[in-house]
């Protein structure tokens, strides 16, 4: 299976994402964790990501599509992948279409983890990363809304699309998450 997973910050998509991955086999592709350790190895797309990472905006588009198509190219892809924070522009989305179509490879779902924003802001605040401020957290909610949120209305005119609620335990919502991706299969 090919998924792409959406849903704001604090909005539990890591946890679920792990397991997801797991179950179903699938590699798991977070441009996060790409950046993460990009960027604490010294590299210089790191060094360059971390200036928009530490102020809670989007690397630019150009930079990640960089690091998904390259990533997108390793064997452990074949079996399927969960992308977890990709894409978050309408620009990745239509990168990440050009290369699927080049590949033969479409999307099977694109899975949303629906939070409502007050709930988030309460979750972020309560977790200690040093990226969490209460204004680095407001700009990353800023982002989702602004250029993330759109891809819900992309992905929902070709159909692709499936929400699931993100409130409740962790197995509540990986079951609900399970029902959906089973119904694929
Ligand atoms: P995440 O762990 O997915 O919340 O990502 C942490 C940070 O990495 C984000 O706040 C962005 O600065 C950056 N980032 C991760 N994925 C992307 C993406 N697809 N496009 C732009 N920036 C990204």
């Amino acid at each position: 299976m090919r998924i792409v997973f959406i849903g704001p910050p604090g909005a539990g998509k890591g946890t679920q994402a792990e397991r997801l991955v797991e179950t179903y086999h699938m590699a798991h592709l977070s441009t996060g964790d790409m950046l993460r350790a990009a960027r604490d190895a010294k590299t210089e797309v790191g060094q360059k990501a971390e200036q928009y990472m530490s102020a809670g905006e989007l690397v630019p588009d150009e930079i990640i599509v960089a690091i998904i198509a390259e990533r997108l190219r390793q064997d452990d892809c074949r079996k399927g992948y969960l992308l977890d924070g990709f894409p978050r522009t309408i620009t990745q989305a239509e990168a990440l279409d050009k290369m699927l179509a080049e590949q033969d490879t479409p999307l099977d779902v694109v899975l949303e983890l629906k939070v409502p924003e007050e709930e988030l802001f309460r979750r972020l605040a309560g977790r200690s990363r040093a990226d969490d401020t209460p204004e680095v957290i407001r700009q990353r909610l800023v982002a989702y809304r602004e250029q993330t949120e759109p891809l819900l209305e992309y992905y929902g005119r070709c159909r692709l699309l499936k929400s699931i609620d993100g409130l409740g335990t962790v197995e509540e919502i990986f079951d609900r998450a399970r029902a959906v991706l089973d119904k694929l299969n």
